[in-house]
């Protein structure tokens, strides 16, 4: 089952960190369990009047570094394994760009695209009622994730507030800014994802003006990533969604394509561009492969076929562990999802600190903390990774496991 390998591929790397910092079993074992998890049955009354009964999940992974953080994920392929394995990337994701919270995940198994906007209000109120014991702006701070957005963030916010008796902002990150969203944080983790691809460049030693650049997923990563790269003269060469591709050598407008899809729901079939699968995307001629839709998406069946210098990880887990050592072998540079996206969270702390302090920043102070951050992560990773001859995934968990690790010393086991 292609979720459980998801866990247990996370599991692996966890392990491969484990064995390189000389972790006892005791450590261990303890990493490798999430803290708590909850397993919730959401009532919905549909449109037409019928009852339906939707499955939903919250986990917290680690909370020694701070409070649980974490998105929500709204797809059909939704289950406990894919949610526990996001719970402890984010564990790890907080702890390499050294934001103070632990890791958290949730979701339920839905397609969003086929509920009305009524019900899906309805299902995402009912399962933030379901969750309330765990989440709270000090214990568990859900954000957006694959197939949700500002609106359910704001409806979460607002059914937290409703049964506290007051306004709580702090609860969610990636609301709409008129309830205290973060001026940067919708275009955060593509603007993360920049950052890194910036650095890579740079240390790798390429000077070509204009890459060509193939994205995978157009939904709040992928348009981002694609317009912002646009905006500074990259030559996008082809895109995809879950409908599948789109491919012109000559280059395609992001915004154009954003204004089509609005009308026909995909980027599938964008006049003037080569219709083309999601499988035949990842062989495209490009310098620069940039995955933002879903997991297991580059694997040992493809991960030959990858022409690009370098891989961004936008999405979470797109790589599998046999496609990475192929990559790895291959010489293509990977900037790890841990890394890579990190921007997202990273803006999600900025937009809670801000809630917290009831004091707001305006864009350009976010992008510039935001770039500090990114710079120095990956600065940290790629040293770590040069001094001792380590893949940057392998470095970036190093990283991040360690922290947490100390973390855990620190505070000893309970009682
Ligand atoms: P989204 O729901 O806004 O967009 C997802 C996109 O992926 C859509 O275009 C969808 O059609 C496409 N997609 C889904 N399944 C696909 C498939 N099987 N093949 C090809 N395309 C497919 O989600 P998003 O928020 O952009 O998240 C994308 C990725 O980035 C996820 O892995 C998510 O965990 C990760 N991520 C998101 C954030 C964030 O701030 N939103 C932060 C960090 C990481």
């Amino acid at each position: 089952m292609i979720e459980k390998s998801v866990w247990e591929m996370t599991l692996k790397n966890l392990d491969k960190a484990c064995d390189f910092l000389g972790l006892d079993d005791g450590i261990r074992s303890y990493l490798r369990e999430p803290r708590r998890v909850l397993e919730v049955s959401i009532p919905v009354i549909m449109d037409n009047g019928s009852v339906k009964i939707f499955k939903g999940y919250r986990v917290q992974h680690n909370t020694n570094r701070g409070p649980a953080k974490g998105g929500i994920r709204f797809s059909p392929e939704v289950n406990m394994d894919e949610i526990k394995a996001l719970a402890m990337i984010m564990t790890w994701k907080c702890a390499v760009v050294d934001i103070p919270y632990g890791g958290a995940k949730g979701g339920v198994a839905c397609d969003p695209q086929k509920l009305s906007v009524g019900e899906l209000e309805r299902l995402t109120r009912r399962y933030v009622f379901e969750i309330l014991p765990l989440i709270g702006p000090e214990k568990d701070i859900p954000a957006p994730d694959v197939g949700t957005n500002q609106q359910i963030m704001a409806w979460i916010m607002d059914t937290y507030s409703m049964a506290q008796g007051y306004s709580v902002p702090g609860i969610v990150t990636g609301k709409p800014i008129s309830i205290g969203g973060s001026l940067g944080r919708e275009g955060a983790t593509a603007l993360g994802c920049i950052y890194t691809l910036h650095d890579a460049v740079k240390v790798l030693g390429l000077n070509e003006e204009r890459f060509e650049i193939v994205i995978q997923g157009f939904g709040n990563v992928g348009w981002n990533a694609a317009r912002f790269l646009y905006d500074s003269g990259m030559n996008i060469v082809a895109l995809s969604d879950i409908n599948g591709g789109i491919y012109n050598q000559n280059g395609i407008n992001p915004y154009e394509v954003f204004d089509f899809c609005k009308e026909s729901g995909t980027v599938y079939g964008f006049p003037g561009t080569e219709s083309i699968s999601n499988k035949e995307l990842f062989g495209i001629d490009c310098d620069i492969l940039i995955p933002a839709a879903i997991e297991n998406q580059i694997t040992e069946k493809n991960a030959k076929d990858i022409k690009a210098k370098i891989v961004a990880e936008a999405a979470n887990a797109p790589t599998t562990p046999e496609a990475d050592q192929i990559l790895n072998d291959r010489g293509i540079f990977i900037i790890p999802d841990l890394l890579c996206n990190a921007g997202g969270v990273t803006v999600s702390y900025f937009e809670w600190v801000q809630n917290v302090q009831a004091i707001f920043w305006n864009e350009d102070e976010v992008n510039q903390k935001l770039r500090a951050i990114m710079d120095k992560a990956f600065r940290k990773v790629y040293e770590f990774s040069k001094q001792n001859n380590l893949d940057m995934r392998l470095a970036a968990n190093i990283n991040a496991v360690s922290k947490v690790a100390l973390a855990t010393e620190m505070r000893g086991i309970y009682p």
